[in-house]
């Protein structure tokens, strides 16, 4: 047996806005499989949302194919936001009414079962405010509703874009479990973000994107191991007190050893660091990710 058929199928995709002489997005492809949480990672302006909208059928006049469950996006009708949910890095609710309101407003629009709407705003948080206008919310609480207004229709591929912006770290925690949860369950997760951690938490393959290309796309484990120098971080106690060097890993041997413990220093604690993603993409793109 191959591979499953891939959830996301895009072959040389382009696309330009109009009025504009460059494109946004210049011919990249990738393939996202059943059940994988794939991250588009790279900075401001790379055009991650701009593909993201292409694939939600947002932007249309794009060029090259890109297919989703296995058909040409131009060829689906409004039955495809039956099976996908988003969720958008700015607001999108409606502030004059509340949380349960808004929930419920979304769930009437879809001809599917929908999840519980008590059960996703307990799973946010948001149970005790749920009584109150979206205008009285904080920016944290108000992606916490779009987050859980993505999963009303149980949709088998979840769009999120910068999914734990704005949020304390106590929320983004929260938010980075529900959606290791979505992908337990069998749900295929698709996520634009600038935030080295999060890619890097979450997903099994990610794509770097910088204007509007895809320099690599992998697991981060391997881009760390591929391109990521490992390195030797030692704490030193000396006259001066404690003081840390790092060296590069294969630089790490007996000389070494020898030349820290000089000048009556004691070595204290020795750590090996991995490369952070954020280093590997520095080393691809030559770029950093803000
Ligand atoms: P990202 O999501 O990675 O921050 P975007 O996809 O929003 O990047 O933007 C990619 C490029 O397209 C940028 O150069 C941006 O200025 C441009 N762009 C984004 N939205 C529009 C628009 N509505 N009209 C014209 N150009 C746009």
């Amino acid at each position: 047996m191959g591979d499953p058929a891939p959830v996301i199928d895009v072959d040389d995709l382009s696309y330009r806005y109009p009025g504009r002489d460059e494109d946004a997005v210049r011919g990249v492809s990738f393939q996202v499989a059943p059940g994988e949480i794939f991250g588009f990672l790279g900075p401001s302006g790379a055009g991650k949302s701009t593909t993201q909208k292409v694939l939600i059928k947002l932007l249309t006049g794009y060029r090259g194919r890109a297919q989703v469950f296995g058909r040409d996006l131009s060829s689906w009708g409004d039955d495809f936001y039956e099976r996908v949910g988003v969720s958008f890095e700015l607001p999108a609710s409606y502030r004059k009414l509340t949380a349960r309101e808004n929930l419920a407003l979304f769930a009437s629009l879809y001809s599917g079962e929908v999840e519980p709407i008590d059960a996703l705003l307990e799973m946010v948080g948001l149970r005790e405010a749920a009584d109150q206008r979206v205008s009285e919310f904080s920016k944290g609480m108000q992606m916490r509703l779009n987050f859980v207004r993505a999963l009303l229709n149980r949709p088998e591929l979840l769009f999120l874009d910068e999914p734990t912006g704005g949020l304390d770290p106590g929320n983004a925690v929260r938010i980075k479990a529900l959606i290791r949860e979505r992908r337990a369950a069998g749900t295929t997760v698709f996520l634009t973000t600038h935030d080295m951690t999060v890619a890097d938490e979450l997903c099994d393959r990610v794509a770097f994107i910088i204007d509007g290309e895809l320099p690599v796309i992998d697991a981060p484990r391997k881009l760390k191991l591929a391109h990521g120098e490992r390195r030797v971080r030692v704490e030193l106690r000396g006259a001066d007190g404690l003081t840390s060097e790092t060296l590069p890993l294969a630089d790490f041997d007996e000389g070494a050893l020898a030349e820290l413990r000089g000048r009556g220093r004691e070595i204290e604690t020795i750590h090996s660091e991995e490369a952070s993603l954020e280093q590997v993409f520095l080393a691809v793109t030559g770029r950093g990710l803000h």
